[in-house]
């Protein structure tokens, strides 16, 4: 894994060019398709972005959070605070950050890169990603979790959670390694289910393989998902990795539920 930041002289020259390529690219592409908002498609400055009024209408998480659920507090003590929720439910995973609530906007974009393939704002992701979780990467390795049982990935063409942590990983210029976990076995969809239901569902469905075994002893690891709904899949993943050896299990997601009384779908 190379230092970020890091290039000989080659590789700077190359880099320029490449850059120089990528902005005529760039050029030819806005000319012949002018840059349009992901979501509402209204012309915007760039490509992959979204314009002012869809931006504004994402209700993005900001500080000051529960330092290991990464929820919003109603106000800032002054220092590290962590909410009467993780008190009573410390959660498997160490902390967690989310760049939005999960509920308008930020549900119809997942929804339609889960389901609709719809992937032209992915680089804005990863972007959204790498800012939330700017405090967890000091360090590291990212893994994508909820590895997809063959016949859901034959049925949705891609796994969301791997192309988010590519994405983030490719503004980060950290590691992502798609084949750390997998499925033990096939689960199913966690919607409609219950809390309870939710964790019975996940409880030993992932694995560590013996090669990733060796990779992840006493690293710190952050998982990539889509959204953090009750958490039951995303601790579920996080017990598996602290088992196998990791040293630390961080989560940063696209959008969670902030009141765990209104499950979303
Ligand atoms: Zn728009």
């Amino acid at each position: 894994m190379s230092e970020p930041g890091v290039r000989n002289k080659a590789g700077l020259r190359l880099g320029g060019l490449d850059q120089r390529l990528r902005g005529l690219a760039r050029g030819i592409a806005d000319f012949c398709l002018p840059p349009i908002c992901i979501f509402c498609r209204t012309s915007t400055d760039h490509h992959g972005v979204l314009c002012a009024a869809c931006w504004r209408q994402i209700d993005f998480i900001a500080p000051p959070l529960c330092d290991r659920l990464g929820i919003p507090l109603p106000y800032d003590s002054g220092g590290i605070t962590v909410s009467a929720a993780a008190l009573a439910n410390p959660p498997a995973y160490d902390r967690a950050r989310a760049v939005a609530r999960y509920d308008g906007l930020v549900r119809d974009l997942i929804h339609r890169l889960k389901y609709g393939d719809r992937q032209e704002g992915i680089a804005m992701f990863g972007r959204w990603l790498a800012q939330a979780g700017f405090e967890l990467i000091s360090y590291a390795v990212f893994f994508f979790h909820k590895t997809l049982y063959r016949w859901r990935l034959w049925t949705r063409r891609f796994n969301q959670s791997a192309i988010l942590a590519e994405a983030m990983s490719r503004v980060c210029r950290v590691e992502a390694d798609a084949f750390v976990l997998r499925r033990a076995r096939p689960t199913r969809s966690q919607i409609g289910l219950t809390i309870e239901q939710r964790k019975r569902n996940v409880a030993g469905a992932f694995q560590v393989s013996k090669r990733a075994k060796l990779k992840i002893t006493d690293r710190k690891i952050i998982l990539v998902d889509d959204v953090i709904t009750t958490g039951a899949t995303v601790e579920a993943c996080a017990r598996t990795l602290t088992r196998a050896g990791a040293a630390r299990v961080d989560v940063v997601v696209l959008a969670r539920v902030t009141d765990t009384m209104t499950i979303a779908p």
